[in-house]
């Protein structure tokens, strides 16, 4: 398995899942469909599948284009998110299994950003959309500290920590900004934040991390830890993720 990162818009993230035996494919979020067809023609792969993770245009808004080019591609979204997913084929829900050539990929039912996000993985690659970012998560802006609780230690707390994260933007020094805000005694942010900084000096990504790191800086993944517990001043998991949220939408 191969995974091309495709950036677009300001900071958004398409990506384009090869299986290296079938040479099949499946795309990401390509809301901007243009730079997606175009990798697509140079690396001669056969589309077979759209995977959106969240209705959001910024991530769902390709879709049509993609399908007046490949009319037989399947357009996969989230049970929830279908009414408003374009040109959507298949809605699919939590533990639902789909294939691209070889590649078996299943679905994570994620939802908070909105009602119907859902996440895909695929051996070792986790594609979270706008559920976990690089030092962050998403905004709760059809759900609740509840659900994203949820979504980020129950569900993604029984992946291990090899997996990568491909997530949908590229928010990785301001959310590590925030981290330090959080946790300013904490290194691995430290660390984290210089190597992002350099990253993006020479205009490299900073996806995938891994889930393990975003273990050590991330404070939302981080939320029975004494020191983001008392810049939260709870010791309520929940209630700690809502406040981070509420914090971190305020700061600049
Ligand atoms: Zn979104
Ligand atoms: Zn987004």
């Amino acid at each position: 398995m191969i995974v091309h990162r495709i950036p677009m818009f300001q900071d958004n993230y398409s990506y384009l899942i090869v299986d290296e035996v079938t040479q099949m494919a499946a795309v990401v979020d390509p809301a901007e469909p243009s730079a997606v067809l175009r990798l697509v023609a140079d690396l001669n792969v056969d589309l077979v599948s759209v995977l959106c993770t969240h209705h959001h245009w910024d991530h769902a808004g390709g879709n049509l284009a993609i399908q007046h080019e490949f009319p037989q591609v399947a357009i996969i979204g989230g049970k929830y998110d279908a009414p408003r997913i374009p040109g959507i084929t298949a809605a699919l829900d939590h533990g639902d299994e789909l294939s691209v050539g070889r590649l078996t990929g299943r679905v994570l039912s994620v939802p908070c950003h909105t009602r119907g996000h859902i996440a895909y993985i695929f051996e070792d690659a986790l594609f979270c959309g706008d559920t976990l970012f690089v030092g962050g998560c998403g905004r709760f802006f059809e759900g609740d500290a509840t659900q994203m609780y949820a979504a980020l230690h129950d569900v993604l707390g029984e992946l291990k920590d090899e997996v990568r994260v491909f997530c949908g933007h590229e928010y990785t020094v301001s959310n590590l900004r925030f981290c330090k805000l959080v946790e300013p005694a904490n290194n691995a942010i430290d660390e984290k934040l210089s190597w992002a900084l350099q990253r993006r000096q020479c205009g490299e990504f900073t996806v995938p991390s891994t889930l393990g790191e975003e273990r050590t800086y991330n404070p939302f993944m981080r939320t029975h830890h004494p020191s983001v517990q008392a810049f939260a001043g709870s010791s309520d998991p929940v209630e700690v993720l809502r406040v981070l949220r509420q914090r971190k939408d305020e700061f600049r």
